[in-house]
């Protein structure tokens, strides 16, 4: 069996407050191959949001095992973190997450610039990926000059600048309207099968989920079996 680029064993995620620990993830099993496009489904409080942030290295779990393109990355300082978000991780939001004082073009370029390419090779391959999405006519434009459908494409621009085996997109079409949503989903599956890296994709919408291999349901912070058990998926 070749290494799957995912892998959780009995991963969990306790929240410390005020009057005590609060479980929100309660030994997640989890094992995803390179190349697969999975739906993570569930209802509003179950852990999705939680376990995406943990998949993308953005947090910690509090007890279990992650492993990430064969490394343990479960106890990782915030630098080793960030170095492995940059290597292994793009990510997509909802509501896109874009710098608003910066450009379409410095949005996508910058954070690989940051991270020590130089600016022009970082400003080339933003305008490829950028070109790529159908932007290639909006790269001075500012995020509050562009639709919503054409902020998520700078955001998927962004996300895919240093060749990510992994992309983690939660809940992407969920500011947009339907026809929108479509073009993102068709968007993200077409650089799913040209580039080969894997997608997981926090939805709560059923339709978007059909776009994935594989459905995941979550519920009360554990993976259950079936849509029916997960309360508010679809039966
Ligand atoms: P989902 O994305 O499925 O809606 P979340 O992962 O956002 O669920 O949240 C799961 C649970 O964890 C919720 O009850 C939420 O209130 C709680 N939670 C999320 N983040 C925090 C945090 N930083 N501190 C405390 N509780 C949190
Ligand atoms: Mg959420």
């Amino acid at each position: 069996m070749p290494t799957p680029v995912i892998e959780t064993v009995e991963l969990s995620k306790t929240y410390e407050g005020a009057v005590g620990g609060v479980p929100v993830l309660s030994g997640v099993d989890l094992t995803i191959e390179y190349g697969e496009v999975v739906a993570l489904r569930g209802p509003s409080g179950s852990g999705k949001s939680t376990l995406l942030n943990i998949l993308g290295c953005l947090d910690r779990p509090s007890r279990g095992r992650y492993v990430l393109g064969g490394s343990d990355v479960s106890g990782l300082t915030r630098e080793e973190q960030a170095w492995v978000r940059l290597h292994y991780i793009g990510f997509v939001f909802q509501s896109f997450h874009l710098l608003s004082h910066a450009t379409a073009l410095e949005n996508v370029s910058l954070p690989l610039h940051y991270a020590g390419v130089p600016r022009s090779k970082a400003e080339q391959t933003a305008r490829e990926l950028l070109s790529r999405v159908g932007l290639n006519h909006r790269g001075s434009h500012f995020p509050a000059q562009l639709s919503g459908g054409e902020r998520q494409r700078v955001a998927i621009a962004r996300a895919l600048m240093s060749r990510p085996p992994v992309l983690l997109a939660d809940e992407p079409t969920g500011a947009l309207d339907t026809r929108t949503g479509t073009e993102i989903m068709r968007l993200l599956l077409e650089l799913h099968r040209e580039r080969g890296t894997s997608i997981i994709l926090v939805t709560h919408d059923p339709s978007v989920a059909e776009y994935a291999d594989r459905q995941i349901f979550l519920r009360d912070g554990k993976v259950v079996s079936t849509p029916e058990a997960s309360l508010g998926a679809r039966s």
